[in-house]
C-alpha cells in the first residue's frame, strides 16, 4: 500500500455505483490505469470539474496492489479551448480513443505522455485538426515501434526517389517495384506521402502548422495511417488475446 502523485490526462470516465466514479488515466509512470475517485458523484465533491475528460490533472493515487484510489485531483489543464469548439472536440475525443486502444498499464509512458500534452496544446490553438491528428497517430505509431521508415524501401533500403513506384504491402512494409511482392500489395504510397509521412514524423508541431494539404493528400494521409494502426491494433489483440485478457 502506497500514496503516489502523478500527472495524467484523463482518458475516460464513468460512474460507479451510486457515489463513485470510475476513470481511465494515462500517466507517465504508470501508464495506461483505472482508478475509483470515491464520492465523485456527490454535489458537493471536491473532484467536481477537475475528473473530467481530456482534462490534464496532478493527481494523488492509494495504491493498493492493482487497485487504485484518487484521493485528491486537481485540474492542470482543462482545454477550453478545444471543449469550445465541435471540431478540436471530435479530433481530442478520437485522440484519446486511440490512446486507450493502443496503450496498457505497466509500461513506462513518458514520452507518450508528452506527445498526448503537446497534441492536445496543439489542437487548442490550430484550425488544421486532421492534420494535427494524422501527426499525432504518425508519431504514436514511431512511439510504439511500428512505424516504417517513409525515407528508404524497408527491403533494399534504397532512398525514395520522384520517379520511384513505392508500394505499401500487407505486413507494413514500403517497397520499391523491384522488392515488392505481387500478391501482398495493399496500396500504391505517392512520393509525395511518403515524403509527408517523414516529415510529420521527424518535425515539431510548429513546424507542421505551416503545411499545407490538400484534400486528396489528407485522405491519403489517413488511409496509411489507419492501416498501420489497425495492424498494430490486430497484432495486439492477438497476442494478448493468448497470453492474457485485456484490462
Ligand atoms: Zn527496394
Amino acid at each position: 500500500m502506497r500514496n503516489l502523485t502523478v500527472d495524467a490526462v484523463i482518458l475516460k470516465k464513468h460512474p460507479r455505483g451510486e457515489h463513485d466514479v470510475s476513470v481511465t488515466l494515462y500517466t507517465p509512470t504508470l501508464g495506461r490505469i483505472q482508478a475509483t475517485a470515491k464520492g465523485a458523484r456527490k454535489i458537493h465533491s471536491n473532484f467536481t470539474g477537475h475528473l473530467d475528460t481530456l482534462n490534464i490533472c496532478r493527481i494523488q493515487l492509494y495504491c493498493n496492489g492493482p487497485h487504485f484510489t484518487i484521493t485528491q485531483c486537481q485540474a492542470v489543464n482543462t482545454h477550453k479551448e478545444i471543449r469550445d469548439d465541435l471540431e478540436r472536440s471530435v479530433m481530442a475525443l478520437l485522440l484519446l480513443e486511440i490512446v486507450q486502444k493502443t496503450t496498457y498499464s505497466t509500461e513506462t509512458g513518458t514520452r507518450l505522455f508528452e506527445l498526448i500534452r503537446t497534441t492536445l496544446e496543439q489542437l487548442s490553438k490550430t484550425t488544421k485538426t486532421t492534420l494535427t491528428v494524422e501527426s499525432f497517430k504518425i508519431k504514436l505509431l514511431a512511439e510504439l515501434g511500428v512505424l516504417p521508415d517513409f525515407a528508404h524501401c524497408t527491403v533494399c533500403q534504397r532512398k525514395w526517389l520522384e520517379t520511384d513506384h513505392i508500394t505499401l504491402e500487407e505486413g507494413g512494409q514500403i517497397t520499391c517495384y523491384d522488392c515488392s511482392t505481387a500478391h501482398k500489395q495493399v496500396a500504391i504510397v505517392p512520393f509525395t506521402i511518403a515524403k509527408l509521412g517523414y516529415h510529420l514524423h521527424q518535425q515539431t508541431y510548429e513546424t507542421i502548422e505551416k503545411f499545407a494539404l490538400t484534400l486528396s493528400e489528407e485522405n491519403h494521409l489517413k488511409k496509411l495511417t489507419d492501416f498501420f494502426l489497425h495492424n498494430f491494433l490486430e497484432r495486439e489483440i492477438n497476442t494478448h488475446h493468448i497470453l492474457a485478457p485485456r484490462a
